[in-house]
């Protein structure tokens, strides 16, 4: 009899397979975070690699905000929120997230990977159609098949593509799911055309705004009403607290039905403990800051705006963003790590993304930017980008 096979040993195997490929990933500590700055194994080094769009995350209005709750209320929130945990700093968040998006509720979740799971079992049963773009965040993609939906992908931002997965689907209901700024390419989805689509197929329209609150709208209100559209064409919105917000955690936004409908059959809301009422708290104070202080927004679109214009005298490989996320197409994965490595050399934090988070000769430097950089800071970036190795992609 063939021995059966070990999971840890196969584990390590797959591990090790990674490790030939040149695609094995590493864990860094940091030691400190000053404002665009970390502090890494003894080095100080100028980050554009964090997702604090609006430079909120050290911002001391949100740490006296989470000092005076740990004060009044202790850290954890000791239950789930059914249970006990609930508390009115976070009745509060939810409150002034519904008004935020212009929704009737808000709901809560610890992360935004859960808040996805959680949507997506508890609206999709099995057999359902669930069509979602191919660059969706992968706890979408997860979501849809944890509620044993029929996933279909369609091809970026392809619109026609997505109404002929669409057509061919006969009674079923179906959920078209989409990132409203895609994480990796930072372009924004095609919104208008997708909730035409989805009005013409009776079709429900969820978005996934991690990227887009706090840095588009007028107010940060995100993605959905840049794009003209409102409540009634997104039914079902879902943000995260961890990027722009500063903080950490998620939320979806909808009708009473939807946020009723959430609290009984979302899973990954009912069995897990609330997030920490303090974080609440201090989520709130950067919910306020995001939507009055305006100037954030506007000079983080300046500086997109001053490298968009530096790299392009350079003749780097800028992809088509608008947002934060400026990502440079290097295509192998090995030069993407090797220009991560000489920014790094330079005194940068740039990282390199490669396969599997994108596809295979679509590697690249993720480059974001904040309303904590400096015009100095985006010029000194241009200026070691343009002295990266001759023989390299860029
Ligand atoms: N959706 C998108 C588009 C994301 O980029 C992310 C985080 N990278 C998530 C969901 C998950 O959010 P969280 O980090 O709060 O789990």
């Amino acid at each position: 009899m063939t021995p059966r096979p070990d999971l840890l040993a196969r584990l390590a195997l797959h591990t090790q397979q990674r490790e030939q490929a040149n695609l094995r990933r590493r864990l860094h500590t940091i030691d400190r975070v000053d404002g665009p700055w970390i502090e890494r194994g003894g080095r100080r080094l100028l980050s554009f690699c964090s997702n604090d769009y609006l430079g909120l995350a050290q911002h001391p209005a949100l740490v006296a905000a989470l000092k005076q709750a740990a004060d009044d209320d202790g850290v954890g929130s000791g239950s789930a929120h059914l249970i006990a945990g609930h508390r009115t700093a976070h009745a509060a968040l939810e409150e002034a997230l519904a008004e935020w998006t212009g929704r009737e509720r808000a709901m809560l979740f610890s992360t935004g990977y859960m808040a996805n799971l959680g949507v997506m079992q508890a609206l999709l049963e099995r057999g359902d159609l669930c069509v979602q773009d191919k660059l969706n965040h992968a706890c979408l993609l997860d979501g849809a098949q944890l509620a044993g939906a029929e996933l279909k992908r369609y091809p970026h931002a392809d619109v026609e593509a997505a109404a002929r997965q669409l057509a061919h689907r006969g009674d079923a209901p179906a959920l078209l799911a989409t990132d409203g700024v895609f994480s990796m390419d930072g372009d924004i989805a095609p919104l208008a055309e997708l909730a035409a689509l989805c009005r013409r197929e009776g079709t429900t329209l969820m978005v996934d705004d991690a990227h887009g609150l706090g840095v588009l709208g007028a107010r940060g209100e995100g993605a959905v009403p840049e794009a003209g559209l409102g409540a009634d064409d997104v039914p079902v919105l879902m943000a995260t607290l961890g990027k722009a917000v500063g903080c950490s955690g998620a939320f979806v936004a909808g009708s009473v039905a939807l946020i009723d409908g959430l609290v009984q059959f979302a899973r990954t809301y009912i069995y897990t403990t609330a997030m920490p009422p303090a974080l609440a708290a201090a989520t709130l104070a950067a919910v306020r800051l995001a939507q009055t202080e305006t100037w954030r927004r506007e000079k983080l679109r300046a500086l997109i705006a001053r490298f968009r214009h530096g790299a392009h005298e350079l003749g780097l490989p800028l992809m088509p963003s608008a947002t934060a996320i400026q990502p440079l197409l290097l295509g192998d994965a090995q030069a993407a790590m090797h220009a991560a490595a000489s920014l790094e050399r330079q005194g940068f934090l740039v990282t390199a993304i490669r396969p599997p988070t994108v596809p295979q000769g679509k590697s690249r430097l993720r480059i974001t930017l904040s309303a904590m950089h400096e015009e100095g800071d985006v010029d000194r970036l241009l200026e070691a980008l343009s002295r990266l190795p001759a023989g390299q992609p860029v």
